[in-house]
């Protein structure tokens, strides 16, 4: 049987780790060939080795606009093409109040969070409207949604995702290229110990610390995986969503409908 995405050309930023490394197996399974966009190399080298003629590694750092539209290209030059991005990569900084956040800091983290995104939307969908339209998935954050999930500017740029991917689907659906957001809820990936700058190990065991606490009290009583976002991704990424443009999808084991039932 066809996969779900058989022929279709994907670019994931933040490809090399997490919830991006997901979508990327994901998405190859169903019939995808992907663009890996990231800046750890040799983890996206090693993606390479393991889905020879489907994955294509680019250096991507989301700050770069030359970065960003070089991985574009690459998705025509190796594959023909570009169907679908999943604007993905994504950075936390240290829990900083208000009034101990830097100008350096506000900018780094809207850099990547937001300015990232939305240049990717820019590169992508001259490419897109070539193939006669397309898919574009932003990650955003259930603390794009509600205070409290996150430090102040990954907070603030995950709500300006949110309605980032809004403002673009008004002006690109017209032009068969729908946008939309996913909000993950707590996922068991590197970014909660990475903020920190933990050492790889300590940063897993973190996450899964992070995600198992949080299946003790949200109201599916399970851990919250990358797969578990990368199959939102497919959705949206794959026809089955053709008349779905301008919204977000929660996937967050209902934690922000507040807490589970005593009985
Ligand atoms: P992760 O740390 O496992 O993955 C993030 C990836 O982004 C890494 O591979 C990293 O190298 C890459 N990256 C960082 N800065 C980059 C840059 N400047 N250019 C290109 N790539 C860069 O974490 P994750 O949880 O998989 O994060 C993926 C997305 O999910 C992020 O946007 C994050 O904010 C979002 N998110 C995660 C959670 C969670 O609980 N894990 C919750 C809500 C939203």
């Amino acid at each position: 049987m066809a996969g779900r995405l058989q022929g279709k050309v994907a670019v994931i930023t933040g490809a090399a780790s997490g919830i991006g490394l997901g979508t990327v197996e994901l998405f190859v399974a169903e019939g995808a060939s992907v663009i890996a966009a990231d800046i750890q190399d040799e983890k996206g080298a090693m993606l390479e080795k393991r889905f020879p003629g489907k994955v294509a590694y680019a250096h991507c750092d989301v700050t770069q606009e030359a970065e960003i539209e070089a991985a574009m290209k690459l998705a025509k030059s190796a594959f023909g093409g570009l169907d679908i991005l999943f604007n993905n990569a994504g950075i936390s900084d240290r829990m900083t109040s208000i009034t101990e956040i830097t100008a350096d800091g506000w900018s780094w983290i809207f850099d990547v969070l937001v300015r990232g995104p939305a240049l990717g939307m820019k590169h992508a969908v001259p490419l897109m409207l070539e193939r006669g339209g397309g898919s574009i998935i932003n990650t955003a954050s259930i603390a794009g949604l509600q205070a409290g999930w996150g430090p102040i500017a990954y907070s603030s740029a995950k709500a300006s995702v949110i309605h980032m991917s809004r403002a673009a689907a008004a002006q690109l659906s017209p032009q068969k290229i729908r946008v939309n957001a996913i909000c993950p809820g707590l996922i068991a990936t590197s970014i909660f110990g990475a903020s920190l700058g933990l050492p790889r190990e300590v940063a897993d065991q973190m996450a899964a610390r992070v995600a198992d606490n949080a299946a003790k009290v949200q109201p599916v009583p399970k851990a919250g995986m990358p797969d578990d976002i990368a199959k939102a991704a497919l959705y949206l990424a794959s026809e089955d969503s053709a008349f779905v443009s301008g919204t977000h999808i929660v996937v967050d084991g209902g934690i922000t409908v507040g807490g589970r039932h005593a009985w």
